[in-house]
């Protein structure tokens, strides 16, 4: 019997986690041609204490491996014995991708761009399907944990949804150095998630397929803000909000082919004239110079050495 005083029952792909219960769970998607089953390894930590549940997960993009060394860390010290509410941890979702170092499912599709998924669609629709019905019932609001694309690096930032103020809320508890409002993309778990009234911040931190431990230990303090915040975890010192809110960016691109060399660090503030990169062919004739257009900030820069004309090379904001 559910009693009043207690937090809610978890029930996930029909196995329940009772109050007071932590328990490691599996969502099954498919099979490899081997006959291997992939599965989602899902950790729930659900207190004796009502409260909210909050969704933590990675590796939705299978290559973006920060935000899986982030909730492994953070699983490793026991962090989530939380007072009060329920904790969802999911640090990897995208299980083909993360094996196969992509971003993608094997057959080229993004799981990121196929919610709410279909129970008989390929693999990423399937996914997306299993996971939507399975996780996204139990959870209030939630933090997916994301890099940049490719070779993009992106300083530590937050994304919320502009029409959805408890998001901005969020980012501001989180307190990454950056965030900022952006678009929800269609077929995204952040638009699924919205348009079911659950708000969800994105973490972007860091590029594909390498350690960044700034980017790491940025995303696990401000997981524990939030979770602080929440009165779900006990921590001494509250810290003052420091995050830099962005109200427009955009994309600096390469003026020609060539080598690109960055002459900035990433998360620099910029003034309208700053150098901030070369890019120069390899004959050693000609170069041009990347310069600032605006005053603000630099929050992702583009670790690709051979460019062409037009590539995105800096993401900049005021
Ligand atoms: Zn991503």
């Amino acid at each position: 019997m559910h009693l009043e005083n207690e937090n809610k029952f978890i029930e996930i792909n029909n196995e329940i986690v009772k109050p007071g219960e932590a328990k490691q769970l599996r969502i099954p998607i498919s099979r490899l041609p081997t006959g291997t089953l992939i599965d989602i390894p899902v950790h729930v930590f659900n207190s004796s204490k009502p409260g909210p549940t909050i969704l933590l997960q990675a590796g939705l993009h299978g290559d973006e491996i920060n935000g899986v060394e982030t909730l492994r860390r953070m699983l490793e010290a026991e962090e989530f014995n939380i007072k009060r509410g329920a904790v969802i941890v999911v640090p990897v979702l995208n299980i083909f991708g993360f094996i196969h170092f992509s971003r993608d499912v094997p057959d080229g599709k993004d799981v990121n761009r196929s919610f709410s998924g279909s129970k008989n669609g390929s693999l990423a629709s399937r996914i997306a399907y299993h996971y939507t019905q399975e996780i996204l019932p139990q959870v209030d609001f939630g933090i997916d944990l994301h890099t940049g694309g490719g070779q993009r690096s992106n300083y530590p930032q937050v994304r919320y949804t502009k029409d959805d103020a408890f998001s901005k809320e969020l980012a501001m508890i989180f307190n990454a150095p950056f965030s900022f409002a952006s678009k929800l993309i269609s077929g995204s778990f952040r638009k699924v998630s919205f348009s079911k009234g659950k708000s969800m911040i994105v973490y972007e931190a860091g590029e594909s397929m390498r350690f960044d431990e700034n980017s790491i230990m940025l995303g696990c303090i401000g997981i524990r803000n939030v979770l602080t915040h929440f009165n779900m975890i006990e921590l001494s010192s509250t810290k003052k909000i420091y995050t830099k809110q962005l109200s427009s960016t955009r994309w600096l691109r390469a003026p020609r082919a060539g080598m690109f060399i960055p002459k900035i660090e990433n998360g620099s503030a910029i003034k309208k004239g700053t150098l901030l990169g070369v890019v120069a062919d390899t004959v050693a004739k000609k170069s041009k110079e990347i310069k600032s257009p605006i005053n603000g900030y630099i929050f992702c820069i583009n670790n690709q050495a051979v460019v062409n004309q037009g590539d995105a090379l800096f993401h900049v904001g005021t």
